[in-house]
C-alpha cells in the first residue's frame, strides 16, 4: 500500500499481489464471521470497507498510462469510503444505532469533498498522505473500539486480539504520517503481517461466536426450565414428575406435596408407585407405558405416605412421557376423583346390595355366581352353594314384632361375613332366604364351614325390644359345584337340600354330596369326621339323571 509512489511496475504489483491476496482473505473471513449465529451488525460494511481499499489499492496501476490527477483523487475516494465504513462498522459493533447511515453519508461527502480540494485545489502533496493515512487511521481506530467493545464476554478474546490488531493498523497509519519508521514499518511485509493476524483473530471471532450462542442456548435452556417449573408450581391441580429409569419423584408442586403428604427436601426418596394403594395399579400403568407414552383417564387409589392424614384418595392420572431436565421423565397430572368414586360406589351398592342386610341381591348373585361357575368349568375348580333359611322366622315376627325380625335378618348375614371368607360371595335371595357361594371348596370342607356358620348363628342372639336376648337358627341346603354348571339347577338342587333339611328337624346342614368324592375324603379322614357326616341320610332324586349314580344327600349334625 505505497500511495502516491514513484516504485516501478513490477514493485508495485509485487506489493499489489500479496496485500489484495491477504485483504481478500479477511474479506472471506468476514463472510464466515457473518454467517455465525449471533453475527454481529456492521459486518457486511467492514466487508465493503476492505473491498473499497483493493479497488484504491488497484488505481496506482492506471497511473503508469496517464499521470492526471484524477486518478489519484479516485485512488483518495476509495480509499475515503472504505475509511467511512470502517467507522460507521465500528460504532454498529458498538452497537451505536443513531444516526450512523446519515453520519456515514455525511462523512463522506465530507471526506470527498477535502479530497476534491487537496487534489485538485491545494498544492501541498503532504496533504495527500495526510488524507490517506489519516482516514484509514480514524476508520481503524473505530473498529478497534467496535471490537473491543464486544471484547467484554465470556472467552470473547478473539474480539479482543481483532481490537489490538486494528488498533496496531492505526498506529502503523498515524505512523506512516509522521514518516517515522516508514523504510522499515512501511515495508509491504510489515502490513502483511499485520493482515495476516487480522485474519487469524477474526477467525477466533467465529469461535467466540460460537461459543456466545452456545451460552445463550444454555441460558434459554435454564431460562425455559424455570418457566416449566414455575408453570407446575402454579397449577391448580397436584403434578407429579417422576423419573421413568426408576421411578423416583423429581418435582412436584404444592398441590401434589399436600395429596401426597411428602417433604420436598427429599424428594427422590419417594417412589411413584409407593403412592398407589396397590401394586396392581403400578404393573398396569407400565404395561399401558409400553404400547403408549400418553396414557389419559388412569384411574387409581393413593395412600399418602408418613402421614397423619391416612385417608386414600381416588385420583385420574394423566400420564405422559416428557424429556424433563435431561431425564425421561413421567409427566402426571391428577385428578381428586374421589368424590365420583363414592357416589359411583353408592349407586353400585344400591344396585347390587340389599338395603336391608347389605347382602348382594338376588340379581347380582347369579351374575357372579355365573362367572364363577365358568370360572370354575374352565380351570376345574370346586366350589359349593348354600342356601340358608331361617328356621321359623314367622314366629319371630309374630312374637317380637317385625323390626326385631329384621334385626334378625341383619345379624344373620354380619355372622356371614364374620365366619366367611372375604371371597364368598352372599347374597339375600328373598324373604328370609339367602344364597351363598364359597368358591375354591370341596362339599365336605364346605360341609364343616357350614356347619360352623349354622352354629355361630344360633349361639349369636339379637335384641329383642325388651332388651331379652332373641335367640334364632338356621337350616341350610348346599349342593357342590360338580352337581351341574347350570346356576339354576344349582338353586333347586339346594333348595331341595334345604327342604329336606327343615323336614328332618330345621337347624341343620343338608348336602347333596357326590358318592365318590365322600369316599375320597372318608379314607382321608378316616375316624376323625365319620361320626360327623352319616352316610344314611334322606335320600334327594337330582335333577340331572346323568349325575344321579354319583349323588347322595347328608345329615350334617353336629
Ligand atoms: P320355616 O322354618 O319353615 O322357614 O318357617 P318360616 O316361618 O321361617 O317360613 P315362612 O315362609 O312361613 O315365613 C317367612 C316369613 O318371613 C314371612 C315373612 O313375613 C317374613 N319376612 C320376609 N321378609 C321379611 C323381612 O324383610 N323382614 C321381616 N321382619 N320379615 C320378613
Ligand atoms: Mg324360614
Ligand atoms: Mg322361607
Amino acid at each position: 500500500m505505497e500511495a502516491f509512489s514513484n516504485l516501478d511496475f513490477s514493485e508495485l504489483l509485487k506489493g499489489y499481489a500479496s496485500t489484495t491476496a491477504i485483504v481478500m482473505l479477511i474479506i472471506i473471513v468476514i463472510q464466515y464471521l457473518r454467517k455465525q449465529p449471533e453475527a454481529p451488525r456492521g459486518l457486511q460494511l467492514l466487508m465493503g470497507g476492505f473491498f473499497s481499499l483493493i479497488i484504491a489499492q488497484t488505481i496506482p496501476f492506471f497511473r503508469f498510462f496517464s499521470s492526471s490527477d484524477i486518478f489519484t483523487f479516485f485512488e483518495l475516494a476509495f480509499i475515503c469510503l472504505a475509511s467511512v465504513m470502517f467507522l460507521t462498522s465500528g460504532l454498529m459493533l458498538k452497537r451505536v444505532r443513531a444516526a450512523t447511515e446519515a453520519l456515514a453519508y455525511v462523512l463522506f461527502a465530507l471526506t470527498l469533498l477535502i479530497t476534491v480540494y487537496v487534489i485538485f485545489i491545494s498544492d501541498a502533496p503532504h496533504l495527500k498522505f495526510l488524507v490517506y493515512y489519516l482516514a484509514l487511521a480514524i476508520g481503524y481506530l473505530f473498529l478497534a473500539i467496535g471490537f473491543a467493545t464486544r471484547s467484554n464476554k465470556k472467552q470473547n478474546y478473539g474480539f479482543f486480539l481483532t481490537a489490538l490488531v486494528f488498533f496496531l493498523l492505526t498506529i502503523y497509519n498515524l505512523l506512516m504520517i509522521t514518516g517515522w519508521g516508514r523504510n522499515t514499518i512501511g515495508s509491504t511485509n510489515f502490513v502483511f503481517a499485520l493482515y495476516f493476524f487480522l485474519s487469524i483473530t477474526m477467525l477466533l471471532c467465529g469461535n467466540n461466536l460460537l461459543n456466545l450462542k452456545i451460552f445463550n442456548l444454555e441460558d434459554e435452556v435454564l431460562a425455559n426450565q424455570s418457566r416449566f417449573r414455575l408453570i407446575i408450581q402454579s397449577s391448580p391441580f397436584p403434578i407429579i414428575i417422576s423419573r421413568l429409569r426408576d421411578d423416583r419423584l423429581i418435582l412436584v408442586n404444592q398441590k401434589a406435596k399436600e395429596l401426597l403428604n411428602v417433604d420436598s427436601e427429599k424428594l427422590t426418596d419417594y417412589k411413584l408407585g409407593d403412592f398407589f394403594a396397590d401394586a396392581t395399579f403400578k404393573t398396569e400403568l407400565m404395561t399401558r407405558l409400553e404400547k403408549s407414552s400418553e396414557i389419559e383417564e388412569f384411574e387409581v387409589l393413593i395412600k399418602p405416605q408418613n402421614g397423619l392424614q391416612e385417608e386414600e384418595t381416588w385420583v385420574q392420572l394423566s400420564t405422559h412421557v416428557i424429556d424433563f431436565e435431561y431425564e425421561i421423565a413421567l409427566y402426571s397430572a391428577v385428578q381428586d376423583i374421589t368424590e365420583r368414586k363414592r357416589k359411583e360406589m353408592e349407586l353400585f351398592n344400591e344396585a347390587t346390595r340389599d338395603s336391608l342386610t347389605n347382602a348382594y341381591t338376588r340379581r347380582f348373585f347369579e351374575e357372579l355366581a355365573t362367572k364363577e361357575i365358568q370360572r370354575s368349568v374352565r380351570y376345574g375348580r370346586p366350589f359349593c352353594l348354600l342356601m340358608i333359611d331361617a328356621d321359623h322366622f314367622k314366629n319371630v315376627n309374630d312374637t317380637y314384632g317385625h323390626s326385631v325380625g329384621d334385626k334378625v335378618l341383619k345379624e344373620l348375614v354380619c355372622t356371614c361375613t364374620r365366619i366367611l371368607r372375604k371371597s364368598d360371595i352372599i347374597s339375600r335371595f328373598g324373604g328370609e332366604e339367602f344364597l351363598v357361594l364359597l368358591p375354591e371348596i370341596s362339599i365336605l370342607n364346605a360341609q364343616i364351614v357350614a356347619d360352623r356358620l349354622r352354629i355361630a348363628i344360633s349361639e349369636t342372639p339379637v335384641k329383642g325390644d325388651n332388651g331379652e336376648d332373641v335367640h334364632f337358627t338356621v337350616s341350610i341346603g348346599m349342593v357342590p359345584s360338580s352337581y351341574s354348571t347350570d346356576l339354576q339347577e344349582l338353586i333347586k338342587a339346594s333348595d331341595e337340600a334345604l327342604y329336606v333339611a327343615k323336614n328332618s328337624g330345621r337347624n341343620r346342614v343338608v348336602a347333596l354330596t357326590p358318592q365318590e368324592e365322600k369316599e375320597d375324603y372318608l379314607q382321608e379322614n378316616n375316624q376323625k369326621i365319620s361320626h360327623e357326616i352319616p352316610l344314611n341320610a334322606n335320600k334327594i332324586e337330582p335333577t340331572n339323571a346323568q349325575q344321579t349314580e354319583n349323588l347322595n344327600d347328608v345329615d350334617i349334625f353336629s
